[in-house]
């Protein structure tokens, strides 16, 4: 399955998330773990677009440039209370105005 989602990426260029399950006949919460693994092997990148009034993740092969440039990242910003940020490893599709681990988050940030 991985290598059908790397090969749709590369002959679309790009594919919304949305979409990918739908043209892989699976469900989303199986497609968000094989892009997941996709995403921690370093092979794609995503970014959180509106679709439609929907948010979801454009994917596209990685640039190997931003994989460096994720070495330097300072992890530290994701922590409030020695607690991580809940987006951090999140694979949900999501509308973060409407997602309570954010905001149970948020709420700690700012006690
Ligand atoms: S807002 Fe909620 S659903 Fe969206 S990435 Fe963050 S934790 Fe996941």
């Amino acid at each position: 399955m991985e290598d059908e989602i790397l090969s749709i990426i590369k002959e679309r260029g790009s594919v919304f998330q949305n979409e990918l399950w739908k043209t892989l006949g699976i469900d989303c919460r199986k497609c968000s773990r094989i892009v997941a693994r996709l995403l921690r092997k370093g092979m794609i990148e995503r970014e959180l677009v509106k679709t439609n009034g929907t948010r979801t993740y454009l994917i596209k092969m990685a640039d190997k440039k931003n994989v460096e440039v994720m070495g330097d990242f300072d992890y530290s910003v994701l922590l409030s209370n020695n607690s991580l940020a809940p987006c951090a490893g999140c694979n949900e599709e999501c509308e973060p105005e409407f997602c309570n681990s954010l905001t149970e988050w948020i709420h700690e940030l700012l006690r």
